[in-house]
């Protein structure tokens, strides 16, 4: 006889990872193509040492250097395993009851219909608006059961953004009970007007139900090492503390983030190569008639529609990893330049065109 597992977890939707083939380039993920700077390469090696210990529970040293980064206290940061994991402690420290929401755009990242139902809380969706974030819909969207809201800024894998005058109107509609995740997984690529950058934790600051998340994953280039973190006002980030897996920070990550926030100049440096290489793309691609909305992240989105199995597919034949998200279209993280002209190669070869 087999252990009862919760049947409920049959019809959760499995987190499909970027695929990776031997010899593939992979423009699946939205990480970096270069690797961790030396001083991050070092302080590993270093942490490595001390492998037989565990881990500062609390990440003190990190949140020390990252609250001094953003002008905050450290009673305002929480770290965790990957910014994944502050994403499912927050439905954690909101929901308690099946009826209580947590209300999400769709399309948006995919973990989030499923930390909602491992949670046993109910998901309600928007949907965006020509692959915008339609923040209007969301409020309107808000019950009196709505204990949590993400909003994915710049959204996962549509690469769109919301300026700050919008965000702003939003935030300022909220209720004062309901949390704001502002999802900033891609916070480091945008570039939107002075004006109206939409910066999370200044918007933050004084909104104590608005809880950022940022991830070393990305810009940061720490995918494999698994941290990311969370500012917010002290209660919310005292209870993801409480729900936080012991331990599930290593000693390495945290050494990697702490020389890597340093060294943050070279590693910002590399994200302007990456919108270069990323408006290049864009452009090459609307040339080819392709519909690939504006963005202001790491990697582009193609509406395909019906074509995006076979799209995706064929990409791979050709070498290249992409995101396909079947009857809707491919998302295409932008790597380096040889890496982004294998897919351009691909993409505008008029044989694909013609599939
Ligand atoms: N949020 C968004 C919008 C993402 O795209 C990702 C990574 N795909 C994450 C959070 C999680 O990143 P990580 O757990 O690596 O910090």
């Amino acid at each position: 006889m087999t252990a009862h597992i919760r049947p409920d977890l049959d019809s959760i939707p499995a987190y499909v990872p970027g695929r990776s083939h031997p010899g593939a380039v992979k423009l699946a993920s939205n990480e970096t193509t270069i690797g961790p700077l030396p001083a991050a390469s070092k302080a590993i090696a270093e942490a490595v040492e001390l492998a037989n210990r565990y881990p500062d529970n609390q990440s003190g040293e990190l949140r020390a250097a990252l609250a001094q980064f953003l002008g905050v206290e450290p009673a305002n940061i929480a770290v965790g395993c990957g910014s994944v994991a502050l994403c499912q402690e927050l439905v954690q420290i909101t929901c308690a009851d099946p009826a209580d929401e947590v209300l999400y755009a769709w399309r948006s990242f995919e973990a989030y219909p499923i930390i909602t139902q491992v949670g046993n809380a109910t998901a309600v969706t928007v949907p965006l608006r020509d692959h915008v974030h339609d923040l209007d819909a969301l409020a309107a969207a808000v019950t009196e059961r709505t204990r949590l809201v993400f909003v994915c800024n710049p959204n996962n894998p549509t690469g769109t953004a919301v300026g700050r005058a919008e965000l702003e109107r939003f935030l300022d509609r909220m209720p004062g009970n309901v949390l704001i995740a502002l999802d900033e997984a891609y916070y480091e690529y945008l570039r939107m007007t002075p004006g109206d950058h939409p910066d999370g934790v200044e918007l933050a600051r004084n909104r104590p139900n608005v809880v950022v998340l940022r991830t070393f994953s990305k810009a940061y280039g720490l995918a494999g090492l698994r941290v990311g973190y969370a500012v917010g006002a002290p209660e919310v980030i005292a209870a993801l503390l409480k729900v936080h897996i012991p331990f599930s920070v290593s000693r390495v990550a945290q050494a990697a983030a702490i020389a890597s926030l340093e060294a943050r100049h070279e590693l910002l440096d590399r994200t302007e190569a990456v919108i270069a290489e990323r408006d290049r793309m864009r452009t090459a691609l609307l040339a080819a008639g392709y519909r690939v909305p504006v963005s202001e992240s790491n990697f582009l989105w193609i509406t395909l529609d019906a074509a995006t199995t076979e799209f995706a597919d064929a990409s791979a034949a050709a070498g290249v990893l992409i995101r396909p998200f079947a009857g809707e279209g491919v998302r295409v993280t932008a790597g380096d330049p040889h890496e982004n002209e294998l897919f351009l190669r691909f993409a505008t070869d008029p044989e694909t065109a013609a599939r």
